[in-house]
């Protein structure tokens, strides 16, 4: 079962996530491009239970514009580690921040309110899957 460390910015957050991911991609929404201040964000989504935080956890900061997404920062550097969806029962660790998880991303979300194409032959969700409660809408590059 693997294991891949993470940490923030400046390294007062560390954590580890254990097994592997339940799904890695990227997200086109526009809360994870005016938040994350890129085009597009990479995640990868765990059960809860595989993340732990290993140092620094009072120096995290919690966010929620919406009752789907906590995001989390490191209160010194503004670093951003991962975010909680409540409603998925899942947490999202930004590839960004695992340098040794091998990415595979597999699907594009939000694809709809997309700034930036990207043309690398893998499904374009116009929101989520349905299994994920959304329209289950794909759409062309
Ligand atoms: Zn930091
Ligand atoms: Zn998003």
């Amino acid at each position: 079962m693997g294991q891949y460390s993470g940490k923030c910015f400046c390294g007062a957050v560390e954590f580890t996530v254990t097994g592997e991911p339940v799904a890695m991609g990227y997200c086109h929404c526009e809360s994870c491009r005016v938040w994350s201040a890129g085009p597009i964000n990479a995640f990868t989504l765990w059960q809860p239970s595989a993340l732990k935080v290993t140092k620094g956890a009072d120096n995290i900061g919690t966010y929620n514009k919406t009752a789907n997404s906590f995001r989390k920062w490191c209160k010194t550097c503004g670093g951003h580690l991962f975010s909680d969806h409540p409603p998925m029962k899942l947490v999202d660790v930004y590839a960004a921040v695992l340098p040794t998880l091998p990415f595979k991303p597999g699907i594009h979300v939000s694809y709809g309110e997309k700034m930036m194409s990207v043309k690398d032959g893998l499904p374009k969700m116009k929101d989520f899957p349905a299994e994920m409660g959304g329209s289950g809408v794909t759409l062309p590059e």
